[in-house]
């Protein structure tokens, strides 16, 4: 593929609608409320169309998992005092939006799935590191993202919070 100038807000419109599609279309959906918020003048980055597909479609798979994870689990007694991984009332949901600042792209995916527990925090980025069983994960996703981001000058970075749920931010630099 060879870079060419990407029109961030339709394409991030595309992918997420096209992760989402092929979730609900997928032998496990769930029910998930898909938010959009693109900013104004967002406008180009230079960028390999599948790299940014592949980017994007990887992180809203993920999200999509964390949050089919705290569906299956039972919701919390709160009489008992335990952490309370799912609420009575638990709508799934994932928000896109995408923002410039001082001259980068930001494009931020926040999920109300499970969350990323602390001791496998430094691993997540690791090449065939899962928590996935069997062949539901390869453990490239988050490899693959970073690996694509760099190639582009970009970046990435995760915020978790185990139980509520995790943002991921990726950043494009202006073009010099
Ligand atoms: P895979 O999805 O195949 O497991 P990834 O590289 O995409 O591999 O992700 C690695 C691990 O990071 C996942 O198995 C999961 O434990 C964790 N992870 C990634 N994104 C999220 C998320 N949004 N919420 C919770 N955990 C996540
Ligand atoms: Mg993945």
């Amino acid at each position: 593929g060879k870079k060419s100038p990407m029109d961030v807000n339709a394409l991030v419109r595309e992918f997420a609608n096209l992760a989402f599609h092929g979730m609900r279309a997928s032998k496990k959906p769930i029910d998930v409320a898909l938010q959009l918020d693109l900013g104004k003048d967002v406008g180009e980055i230079p960028m390999i169309l599948e790299d940014l597909s592949r980017v994007i479609i990887n992180i809203c798979s993920n999200a999509f998992d964390a949050m089919r994870e705290k569906l299956s689990k039972p919701p919390a007694d709160e009489k008992n005092g335990d952490c309370p991984e799912q609420a009575e009332s638990y709508q799934p949901m994932l928000k896109v939006s995408t923002a410039k600042h001082e001259g980068k792209v930001i494009i931020a995916f926040r999920d109300n799935g499970v969350g990323i527990p602390d001791e496998i925090r430094d691993k997540i980025m690791q090449p065939f590191f899962t928590t996935k069983k069997g062949t539901e994960g390869t453990g490239l996703g988050l490899s693959i993202t970073h690996d694509i981001l760099k190639a582009h000058g970009g970046d990435l970075k995760i915020e978790s919070e185990p139980g509520i749920g995790t943002v991921v931010q990726i950043f494009f630099n202006p073009p010099k």
